[in-house]
């Protein structure tokens, strides 16, 4: 067993943060680093340095991307194991704060005890915990709760079922679950956390972002995100195809539930659906469907007219073109995408609650099948 464990949610780990400093001497050889691997080799990427590099290879964020502070929410664990009570009966508890201690050892408190219990992650556990303990940051939770109930509050949630769909993800002898955290989060999993540069913003507090801000300044002065489609000349072409048989209602409803880079290429082989995507509504419910992992302040800027309705009222170049919801979502889309080298400040947590979001929706299936 590997000697550090990691969050079942996020697949981040709780200890061994290391962040360069300002006055060293490895703020260029991280650049260098990040642009190596960010190249791809014969079309895959590669982990290791470069032979011609005979330094220690780099183990440490860059400081100009995380602070202390920024990881310090990865050194809380909470976790949701089963206890057999006096009866016999199985029930699942969630432990309130507590440590990482080592060697795959939680230090929790659980119910109103005083004193902390110590438990072990994914593997076999004790009389009391006859099964493995599932560890995890408490803003992952959250946001796995919100996958599973819509809400953040564990009450809503059946904790027996949780629990057996994060143990059908186990593997009892791992330091995290069978899931796909994403290559920057696998790759950092060693024997111990690797604070790997250019994975920065997978230490990026998920729950701290909030783009609402931003989003709305962005929707007032982005004049890109004002273009119109681009014209399609149809001469001879007849925006035909098996789709044009039905109901547009219903091919909104069938592009609504590919993923966006299905869509995208879909939109680009079929004039047709090229033609009857262009509408803001099909894009803002787009938005909407496609990205769940935005929080409510955030997807009610995009979904109300609030923006439009205020540049109107307050500016008086009534002849600006209307924003293009379809930019909109290619450019959100695009700069909250989890990518290895991210270095925009604001857009990184929003990643990493992206990234995050993807894994809760793995787990949050296994949770439907458990309930059902
Ligand atoms: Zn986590």
């Amino acid at each position: 067993m590997a000697f550090d464990c990691y969050c079942a949610i996020c697949g981040v780990g709780f200890s061994g943060m290391r962040i360069g400093t300002p006055s060293d001497a490895t703020p260029e050889r991280r650049r260098q680093y990040v642009e190596r691997i960010s190249r791809p080799v014969n079309g895959t990427t590669t982990t290791d340095t470069a032979p011609q590099d005979k330094e220690e290879p780099i183990r440490s964020y860059d400081p100009n991307l995380v602070t202390q502070d920024n990881v310090a929410w990865t050194s809380q664990v909470h976790c949701l194991g089963m206890q057999d009570d006096a009866k016999g009966t199985s029930r699942a508890f969630l432990s309130g704060p507590g440590y990482y201690a080592d060697a795959g050892e939680l230090a929790v408190k659980v119910g109103q005890a005083a004193r902390r219990t110590y438990f072990n992650c994914y593997g076999f556990g004790t009389n009391d915990v006859p099964g493995p303990v599932m560890p995890f940051h408490w803003c992952c939770f959250e946001i796995l709760l919100r996958t599973l109930t819509g809400t953040t509050d564990p009450k809503n949630v059946n904790l027996e079922a949780l629990y057996e769909a994060m143990s059908s993800h186990c593997n009892w002898s791992g330091s995290a679950l069978r899931l796909s955290y994403g290559e920057d989060v696998i790759r950092a999993q060693g024997q111990y956390w690797q604070s790997l540069p250019g994975a920065e913003y997978t230490v990026r507090n998920p729950s701290t972002a909030n783009i609402t801000e931003t989003l709305k300044t962005t929707l007032q002065t982005n004049a890109k995100l004002r273009t119109s489609p681009t014209d399609i000349t149809l001469d001879t072409r007849e925006p035909r195809n098996p789709f044009s048989a039905l109901p547009t209602e219903l091919v909104h409803q069938i592009c609504s539930l590919l993923p966006g880079e299905s869509l995208k290429s879909l939109t680009q082989a079929s004039l047709y659906i090229n033609l009857i995507t262009r509408d803001d509504y099909f894009w803002k419910r787009f938005i909407a469907s496609d990205m769940p992992w935005l929080e409510e302040g955030e997807a009610e800027v995009l979904r109300k007219r609030v923006v439009d309705d205020e540049s109107s009222a307050e500016s008086a170049s009534a002849s600006e073109s209307p924003i293009n919801y379809q930019r909109v979502y290619q450019w959100l889309d695009r700069v909250t995408k989890p990518a290895f080298g991210m270095d925009d400040e604001l857009f990184m947590a929003v990643a990493n609650r992206r990234r995050i979001w993807g894994v809760c929706e793995v787990l949050a299936g296994a949770y439907r099948a458990q309930c059902a």
